[in-house]
């Protein structure tokens, strides 16, 4: 087991942040749980870094060390509307827990909820453990409907443990079940290859699997994220054999076969997923296959190229 000491040892350098001003916003669209396309704004907020230390995190790359000053997501949150059009939805994704009051100062909270008046969905993300008391008085004050997004992650019960996440499948069922009967939205971030699950079907299957349990416990939605390196022990332990990066064939199946449950929206990252890929001739095309059904949550027919098996079992 790796614990946080031996994870923060093995890390490069994070960025140099400003407190004042969101590490990155865009504007983007999702539909809702009516399949009705949303205008939504995502705000990537600058804020101390989150409590726990998971072994596949680099979210901390983009966080302060410091807890978040009094003001300063309030001054953010202005930086990014002021540049974002109008919108139905707002993200507002802090690298870490939203109830953390160190990483969001609860004197704030009346700010937040001030600035965010006009929109009819509020989505923030936390670590199931921190879910309690305060999401349910913030979202008393809130106009628009509170979404929370955890992390959870694999239920494979050798997986969920070596993550250093601290919890477990029933603690993230737990506070779904805590949040939904509060009228709270959940929605599940939830890793294809992630660390010590070697072996491609098995990947594939696992990443299904959670996707099931994470509708089962309430969620409204789950996100599919590919596991990428990039934090130090990530490197370490794809060169010990105990990561190994997923493909796009991969992603594509678990995404086609979670869609297909009907349980709820099923999205994938397609952020940053070029390391998915090898193929320069059919990527682009791929992702925006995978972008398309991530705003119509229908299958559309895959992408043909020489350089992968769905390829030769056409020919075939
Ligand atoms: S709880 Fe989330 S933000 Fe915190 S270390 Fe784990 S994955 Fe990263
Ligand atoms: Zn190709």
């Amino acid at each position: 087991m790796h614990d946080n000491r031996e994870i923060e040892q093995l890390r490069p350098q994070r960025n140099f942040l400003n407190p004042h001003i969101p590490y990155h916003f865009l504007h983007e669209q999702e539909p809702d749980a009516e399949g009705i396309l949303q205008r939504v704004n995502t705000i990537f907020l600058t804020s101390k870094e989150c409590a726990f230390k998971c072994l596949m995190c680099d979210l901390w790359k983009n966080t302060l060390t410091e807890p978040t000053p009094q003001g300063a997501v309030l001054k953010q949150i202005d930086y990014a509307l002021a540049r974002l059009p109008e919108a139905d939805v707002i993200k507002l994704y802090n690298s870490g827990n939203f109830f953390d009051q160190k990483a969001v100062p609860p004197e704030d909270y009346p700010g937040i909820i001030e600035r965010l008046q006009h929109y009819g969905r509020v989505i923030v993300e936390n670590h199931p453990k921190l879910c309690g008391e305060a999401c349910l008085q913030f979202n008393e004050q809130l106009n628009g409907r509170l979404e929370i997004a955890m992390g959870l992650e694999t239920i494979h019960p050798d997986v969920l443990p070596r993550l250093n996440k601290q919890m477990t499948a029933e603690d993230f069922k737990r506070a779904a079940t805590f949040l939904t009967a509060h009228n709270i939205d959940v929605r599940a971030f939830i890793l294809l290859n992630p660390p010590y699950l070697i072996g491609k079907e098995e990947n594939i299957q696992w990443t299904f699997k959670a996707v099931q349990f994470a509708f089962e416990s309430g969620a409204g939605c789950c996100s599919i994220i590919p596991t990428r390196a990039g934090n130090g022990i990530m490197e370490l332990l794809a060169e010990q054999g105990h990561y190994i990066p997923p493909t796009l064939d991969m992603l594509e199946e678990v995404f086609e076969s979670s869609l297909r449950l009907q349980q709820g929206r099923v999205f994938v990252d397609i952020w940053d997923i070029g390391f998915l890929s090898d193929c320069s001739i059919c990527f682009e095309a791929r992702k925006q296959r995978m972008e398309t059904m991530n705003m119509h949550q229908k299958i559309y027919q895959r992408i043909a190229c020489s350089c992968h098996s769905n390829y030769a079992r056409k020919r075939g």
